[in-house]
């Protein structure tokens, strides 16, 4: 397999790749001599998103970035239709972060006709998201699954902003034995504290900047924390009273939990983590920080 594949030159010729067959061809060729790292993503790319690559090219020889929204991991009601995209301009940005590849499927060859397999996450995919988003988690544990094995990289890295789908991939590796090694790095965010999404996009000038109180929230949790409170209840009060401080922010939920098992707890120990998801008019926003002694986290 591969042997009319030649390897790409290292960072000057960046090449896009639709087919699933020929970039498992080319991963295998690769990884011969070669250190690939992965970035997934669903494109309308940001200074988040481009955060994730720089540290991949910081640690690999070949930086294969994939764009694929996804539509197993968008209940019927969600905004798979309008999901912002635009794949010329992800295109640059990639090329200026010296990409090698990029992974453009199409949904029709990643779910053919028949496609029937999924991946299921157990417990961890029953928590804080998942309580409304059914099924999601299944779809991005299905789809990573997919791509790591098309890709075939040795490291993928993942936003911590979407903290629970980076410990249902870790979990999702480490379970099924899957021989990467999964590094998750830290929320990039705007000047202002909000972290940055693409559905960032759909926000009007007055909801983004509604949407900064869950910053905010999240800095007072932080602050509270610093300043020796332990008390779960106590810190979720205070960050829900945040976020009800000025009309137009419908709380999903705001839950202090425990970092690995991602349940509720009501005495923080050594570590916890806050999240929270919101809806700012129609936009469905998520952001966390974990609490963590001695440390920022
Ligand atoms: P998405 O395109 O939203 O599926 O995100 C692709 C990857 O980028 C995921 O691993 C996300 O966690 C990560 N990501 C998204 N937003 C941010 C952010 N503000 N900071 C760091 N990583 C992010």
């Amino acid at each position: 397999m591969g042997s009319s594949q030649t390897t790409p030159t290292l960072s000057t010729n960046m090449k896009t790749i639709t087919t699933i067959g020929e970039m498992q061809a080319l991963s295998d060729e690769m990884r011969k001599d070669k250190r690939i790292g992965f970035v997934p993503t669903m494109g309308y790319l940001h200074e988040g998103h481009l955060a994730l690559v720089r540290k991949a090219r910081e640690l690999a020889d070949i930086v294969v970035v994939s764009i694929f929204i996804n539509p197993t991991q968008f209940g019927p009601k969600e905004d798979l239709a309008k999901y912002p995209r635009d794949f010329d301009r992800d295109s640059n940005l990639l090329e200026q972060e010296k990409t090698d590849i990029i992974f453009f499927p199409d949904s029709k060859d990643m779910y053919p006709k028949g496609y029937t397999t999924y991946v299921q996450v157990r417990d961890l995919q029953n928590y804080l998201c998942g309580k409304s988003r059914t099924g999601h988690f299944v779809g991005v544990a299905t789809v990573v699954a997919k791509l790591f094995n098309i890709v075939k990289p040795h490291f993928a890295v993942l936003g911590q902003k979407d903290y629970q789908q980076l410990k249902v991939i870790e979990r999702m590796a480490q379970d099924l034995n899957m021989n990467l090694e999964i590094i998750g790095y830290p929320t990039v965010r705007e000047q202002d504290g909000l972290a940055m999404s693409s559905r960032n996009t759909y926000l009007s000038p007055d909801e983004r900047s509604r949407a900064l109180l869950i910053s905010t929230s999240l800095a007072e949790a932080e602050r509270l924390f610093r300043n020796g409170t332990r008390d779960a209840v106590l810190i979720q009060r205070e960050v829900e009273g945040i976020l009800k401080s000025k009309e137009g922010i419908d709380i999903e939920y705001v839950s202090v939990a425990n970092p690995e098992t991602l349940e509720d707890v009501e005495q923080i120990k050594d570590k916890a983590l806050v999240a929270i998801a919101c809806h700012v008019g129609k936009t469905r926003l998520i952001d966390n920080k974990v609490l963590m002694e001695e440390q920022n986290a």
